[in-house]
């Protein structure tokens, strides 16, 4: 008599699984048995084999399998801005490039956006993300929601349109109270909704654009509901340099002076730090988002005097986000490799950031950022079942002697092949299931058409080529 338990999913012949479970186990020939979208039960195939079965089997063989990645910062709203911010210094980028990108957008290419950054994400094995904040958190969440993938939701607050980088567009700016009922809103809106892969959070966009009332008031929000509070700080000299002059103290510093720095604040670059910064960020441990590709597209310096291993080194949680496609990539696996070939180089060092300590960053420490790390982050009996399968067959993933140095310093995103969120396969042959992408690609090019109608496209776009 078979004592085999009824699981919904098994993915079985997994050339590597790679866990980052709380051992770090790498399992060869590695199985999964999948119950009510939870990882039932994680070991070798013929283990696996023995105590489970399922009506829908998954055979994985030639696949290196990992947790679904967790992008701790991306404006979805800006995937349709590729190509169009490009040799701008910090300053440039977003007054003369983004703002006024952002400006022009509407409802329904907000919608593109998003979708287009929800394929992207998935394509790469990103399964769950946080959004700093549009203007359209509805259109945002009916986008990433219809494509099956797991979010932390925000909404843009600016209550300040003044500061000493610049002058925003005055479509973005609203009046304090409007921010925090807003915010508010959200939260009374979308907790429990869409089978528990949305999370709320709070957040002001950037912190010289926004009052000591709005901070102190979304920190209140944040608190009551358990969530995470999020903000733009220390993303290059510019903003550190406009905080010492309009706040007398550099950002964290005026983090710290209101309050608001704990566990449950995700600072977003965090790559311009006064020594006593260091300090206090070691003791309040908020998790820092590195963003490597936003800072090395545009030269922001975040490595040239980053302190992100630092940080780790004292117990910092510390993470990835892609940032934006202004930057180009949006994809974590292309991120992991820009983060530790950064630090490597201007160190002058090998042995900094070793490829392990960059897949926790996109899986663990994501989890942990996004206030989600009981639930998702590794391949664990009792964590929700978010895996990725890469193809291993393929050139960049051979020879397989070691499947942590091939995803970090060969793969890219696309040669994802199976993603799963919650047990649900999302991606199937490197195509989403659950959306049409023909569909999304003509709407996209029609939301690009519309938004380069209404920008001046001389001055947000860089060809020095002539154009017949
Ligand atoms: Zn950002």
């Amino acid at each position: 008599m078979s004592t085999a338990q009824q699981a919904d999913l098994l993915v079985r012949n997994m050339d590597w699984l790679l866990t980052v479970d709380p051992d770090r186990r790498v399992i060869r020939d590695a199985a999964i048995a999948v119950k009510n979208g939870k990882f039932a039960a994680v070991g070798k195939t013929a283990a696996i084999d023995q105590a489970w079965r399922a009506d829908r089997v998954v055979d994985a063989k030639g696949t290196v399998g990992m947790p679904g990645m967790i992008d701790n910062h991306l404006h979805s709203s800006f995937q349709l801005a590729r190509g169009l911010a490009d040799e701008s210094n910090a300053q440039s980028f977003l007054f003369d490039h983004m703002y006024p990108y952002e400006a022009v957008m509407g409802e329904d290419d907000v919608y593109a956006s998003v979708t287009l950054a929800a394929v992207e994400m998935l394509r790469h094995g990103v399964t769950c993300y946080i959004e700093p904040g549009n203007y359209y958190p509805d259109a945002t969440v009916r986008a990433v929601m219809g494509a099956g993938m797991r979010m932390v939701l925000a909404t843009s607050c600016f209550d300040r349109n003044k500061a000493v980088t610049g002058l925003m567009p005055d479509a973005m700016i609203e009046d304090t109270g409007r921010c925090i009922a807003k915010t508010e809103e959200l939260f009374e809106k979308y907790p429990g909704k869409h089978e528990g892969r949305l999370a709320v959070s709070a957040s002001f966009r950037g912190m010289n654009n926004s009052s000591d009332e709005l901070i102190l008031a979304l920190k209140g929000i944040a608190q009551r509901h358990n969530a995470i509070l999020q903000t733009h700080a220390c993303y290059s000299y510019f903003t550190h340099d406009a905080s010492v002059v309009q706040y007398g103290m550099p950002e964290i510093e005026r983090l710290e002076s209101l309050g608001v720095l704990d566990e449950n604040m995700l600072v977003l670059h965090g790559g311009w730090l006064e020594p006593h910064e260091i300090a206090l960020l070691a003791r309040r441990k908020p998790t820092i988002v590195c963003c490597p590709s936003s800072s090395l597209h545009n030269g922001y310096g975040n490595f040239t005097v980053g302190k992100h291993p630092e940080l780790m080194a004292l117990g910092v949680n510390v993470s990835l986000g892609a940032d934006h496609a202004s930057s180009g990539t949006v994809d974590l696996v292309q991120e992991m490799r820009n983060c530790v070939y950064g630090y490597k180089e201007i160190r002058l060092n090998p042995r900094l950031m070793p490829p392990e300590q960059a897949v926790e960053m996109a899986t663990i420490n994501g989890a942990r950022g996004a206030g989600l790390a009981d639930r998702v982050g590794s391949v664990a009996a009792g964590k929700e079942a978010d895996l990725v399968l890469f193809d291993a067959t393929v050139s960049e993933w051979q020879p397989l002697y070691n499947p942590v140095s091939n995803l970090v310093y060969s793969a890219t995103g696309n040669t994802v092949k199976h993603v799963f969120v919650g047990g649900e396969q999302v991606v199937r042959d490197g195509r989403l299931t659950r959306v049409d992408e023909n569909e999304i690609m003509r709407e996209v090019v029609k939301a690009g058409e519309r938004i380069t109608g209404r920008l001046n496209m001389k001055k947000v776009m860089k060809l020095r080529w002539p154009v017949e």
